[in-house]
């Protein structure tokens, strides 16, 4: 059994102790993911880019996943926010530290109902803080749009007219890219409204071959 003044850290994804306690579960004074877990999530930091805008994408999108942004954004298990960057942020803070973040347009209204906007949780601390220069003009779900709904996206979109990124580097951040009809739509206002250069992160990209099925 293993003895400890304070409570035995558990990893917040399987709940399961960090046992035996690695030298990183040690050192950390937070630990909130354990290895096994992280494994699963499939990390690949696949680079690409998305209509020649750079794109990183942290993991495959797989059902670990999906499952762990369901009880985030479903649940509204805002614990699972810091899990996903949680290996990854030193190195995304350094290299984006001169970056403002947009995070990925959302609906306002769903946003109240769960509390906090999952997208700006999981990428805090990354970057020089968030614009929130593009808005959702309804409630529209990207899973309900099939890939030709999905190119007319610009559509739904809004700029927030209080939003000023002239002359700025930004860091566009969202979830999940699927098709990158979204991404690409908002990397697009970004430019005209004179953003100096645009990058796109994202925690996690579908394979190509599910980007038809919804
Ligand atoms: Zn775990």
């Amino acid at each position: 059994m293993m003895k400890s003044n304070s409570a035995t850290p558990f990893c917040k994804v399987c709940f399961q102790p960090f046992s035996p306690p690695s030298l990183k579960t040690i050192l950390d004074r937070d630990p909130c993911l354990c290895a096994r877990c992280f494994r699963e999530m499939g990390p690949v930091n696949l680079c690409y880019t998305l209509e020649g805008i750079k794109t990183i994408s942290l993991y495959r999108y797989n059902e670990k996943i999906k499952g762990m942004l369901f009880d985030l954004k479903g649940c509204g298990d805002y614990e699972m926010a810091k899990v996903f960057l949680v290996n990854q942020k030193p190195y995304l803070k350094h290299r984006f530290r001169d970056y403002y973040l947009v995070p990925a347009p959302s609906f306002e209204p769903k946003n109240i109902e769960r509390g906090f906007n999952h997208v700006e949780e999981i990428f805090t601390g990354i970057g020089k803080g968030y614009i929130h220069a593009i808005m959702k003009i309804d409630g529209i779900k990207q899973a309900d749009l099939n890939y030709r709904q999905r190119q007319q996206i610009g559509a739904h979109l809004t700029w927030n007219p209080k939003a000023n990124v002239v002359g700025k580097k930004i860091l566009f951040v969202d979830d999940l890219i699927t098709t990158g009809a979204t991404a690409k739509a908002c990397c697009h206002l970004l430019m005209k409204h004179g953003a100096k250069e645009v990058r796109i992160l994202s925690v996690a990209k579908t394979p190509l071959r599910q980007n038809h099925r919804k």
